[in-house]
């Protein structure tokens, strides 16, 4: 009789995958009749059967259900998407206050990703040795009902809590280039060595490092994915009705609107836009939500 072992995707690179089961790393291949139906069934973070044949040998036999699998626009297509993870259940937002400059827009446009995946946000603001008055970057993120972190690869400060925050559960790290989330990652899993991208001085972006996504352990149950190249995912799928739901500062005014199809561009009675003067919706986050729309309405376009 074959043992059989339950564990979950790290990594699928060229056919083989690295599962983890809790007590070790096995390297396991498609069983025969799961690989008719293709690769990508298989992804990171799914949870697994495996059937041992030895002490080395071990087979994928069987995917268990998945509570959400994560999904980015295909690459150098229009239309379609691509699965990257699966069972994630947190996205950690991450932006830096210099080297890249703070960039609001990037930042909303990965907690919209999140939300429109249903999957929930936190944000952290790296690099906070850089500057003094790092603490207004996340403002808009806590009014929003956001977690914000404030950390330092350079100094430790605020690591602590971020490996917290990541305890028992399945963590995606996305954000801009360069902005420390190699860092980050290597500074939380013990033994990680990804390579970080010097900033160039020119254009203040990073350079690209690794190609395809991979899930570590970071022991108390808890689990980050490195995504990289996820930085130009776009809002596929999402239908220009629906950003609104993607902010959830904003969705709660929208029964006040005067008319049922508000897009809260300037329409009259609206109660969105009511709430950006009194200060509830923070500036930035509606200038987001605006840029959004429009990129929703783009694509929703037959033409576009
Ligand atoms: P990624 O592209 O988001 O993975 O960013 P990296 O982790 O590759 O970091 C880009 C650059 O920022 C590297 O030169 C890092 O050494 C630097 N960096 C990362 N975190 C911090 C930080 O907290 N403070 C400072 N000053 N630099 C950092
Ligand atoms: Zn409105």
């Amino acid at each position: 009789m074959v043992a059989v072992l339950s564990g979950v995707v790290l990594s699928c690179v060229g056919g083989r995958y690295r599962v983890f089961t809790g007590e070790q790393i096995l390297e396991a291949t498609l069983r025969g009749r799961m690989k008719q139906t293709g690769e990508a069934q298989v992804l990171v973070g799914d949870r697994v059967a495996l059937a041992m044949h030895g002490a080395e040998e071990a087979t994928i036999e069987r995917v268990h259900e998945r509570d959400s699998v994560l999904r980015r626009r295909s690459p150098g297509r229009a239309r379609g998407t691509r699965p990257v993870a699966a069972n994630v259940d947190q996205v950690v937002v991450v932006g830096s206050t210099r080297r890249p400059d703070w960039n609001p827009y990037l930042i909303d446009r990965f907690t919209a990703v999140a939300e429109a995946n249903h999957v929930a946000a936190i944000v952290v603001v790296n690099k906070v040795d850089l500057e003094d008055s790092a603490e207004a970057f996340g403002d808009a993120y806590r009014r929003a009902g956001y977690a914000v972190l404030a950390t330092s690869t350079k100094t430790g400060v605020g690591i602590a809590e971020l490996r917290e925050r990541l305890t028992s559960h399945v963590s995606l790290f996305a954000g801009p280039t360069g902005v420390g989330k190699s860092s980050l990652l290597n500074a939380l899993v013990p033994g990680l060595t990804l390579r970080t991208a010097a900033v160039s001085h020119r254009s203040g972006a990073g350079r690209h490092t690794t190609v395809s996504a991979e899930m570590h352990s970071i022991g108390h149950g808890g689990f980050v994915v490195d995504t990289p190249g996820l930085r130009d995912v776009g809002l596929w799928g999402l239908d220009p009705a629906e950003v609104g739901e993607a902010f959830p500062e904003v969705a709660p005014h929208r029964p006040d609107c005067r008319f049922d199809n508000c897009r809260h561009r300037g329409e009259p009675g609206c109660a969105v836009r009511g709430a950006v003067e009194r200060g509830l919706v923070a500036r930035t986050r509606y200038e987001s939500y605006l840029r959004l729309l429009e990129e929703a309405e783009a694509a929703a376009r037959p033409w576009g």
